[in-house]
């Protein structure tokens, strides 16, 4: 058993980031495997070295030190670029030229987890105007044949450790995003890729992240990678029910720490056992 801990170094941990690296540590331990970190960087505008090296702090604070070398994905670009090559290859992706606010002007469209479905504009775009405009450069993400990827696949489910067999259905994304105009990849494909080059079997992460594992099982099977489970969290909350989040400066463990926590009051905060 293999899991890993993948966080974003755009801020300090929380409670809801002990609780995660905790869950994947105990999943790890229970069953002899090893636990692994992932720095999940790709996004270099708001990703920072210091917050790195407190998330690194917080984690041999907690005694959750990860079993081996981590991975980097601001390092990994030339992955994502072969498995997007794969999938251009049979022609399952197209560029996409909109704006957001296009998108949004576009109106109308139904949600989905990762909001507006696309409505396909770039898609109908004439062959020669895709080439005149990638010739002369301008911006574009590249997007996801979301039918053909789906009958490319055929039918698909995975396990999830508690919640049971679940049948995928990505096609609540729609053409979704693989590669973005600022960043050669995208959360799901580089997930995805990075998972199966960690070897990682079981993939432990909160319950908001839920309707992403419905993408990533079809691109596991469109880029022939291992399957591994799935066991999705529960997610710590605050006071008013609210999901601790990094943005809203949900309280820092640092904090909790020069207030004079110690990890036992972390893990009996958590209600867990360590
Ligand atoms: N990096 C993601 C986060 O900070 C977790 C990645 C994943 O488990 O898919 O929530």
């Amino acid at each position: 058993m293999i899991t890993r801990f993948a966080p974003s170094p755009t801020g300090p941990l929380h409670l809801g980031h002990a609780y995660a690296a905790w869950f994947a540590w105990h999943a790890a331990r229970e069953m002899g495997g090893r636990f692994l970190l992932r720095w999940e960087d790709i996004d270099a505008s708001r990703c920072r070295p210091e917050h790195e090296a407190a998330i690194l702090e917080d984690l041999h604070w907690l005694d959750l030190a990860p079993d081996d070398a981590s991975m980097r994905q601001s390092a990994r670009f030339s992955a994502y670029e072969a498995a997007l090559g794969v999938l251009r290859e049979r022609d399952l992706l197209y560029p996409c030229f909109c704006t957001r606010r296009d998108i949004q002007q576009a109106g109308g469209a139904p949600h989905g987890p990762d909001g507006p479905l696309y409505p396909g504009t770039c898609r109908r775009l004439a062959p020669e105007r895709v080439t005149e405009r990638l010739a002369r450069g301008a911006p574009h993400a590249w997007r996801l044949k979301m039918d053909a990827a789906e009958a490319h696949a055929g039918p698909l489910s995975w396990e999830d450790r508690d919640g049971g067999t679940q049948r995928a259905a990505p096609a609540l994304f729609g053409d979704i995003v693989l590669a973005r105009k600022d960043t050669p990849t995208s959360y799901h494909l580089a997930v995805t890729v990075d998972d199966a080059a960690q070897g990682i079997t079981l993939v432990t992460r909160g319950l908001d992240l839920f309707p992403a594992t419905h993408v990533h099982r079809l691109l596991q099977a469109l880029l022939g990678l291992p399957e591994p489970k799935w066991h999705h969290h529960r997610l710590i909350c605050d006071a008013s029910g609210k999901r601790l989040a990094t943005r809203d400066r949900a309280l820092a463990l640092t904090q909790l720490r020069s207030q004079g926590w110690t990890p036992a009051r972390v893990w009996q905060a958590l209600g867990v056992e360590r």
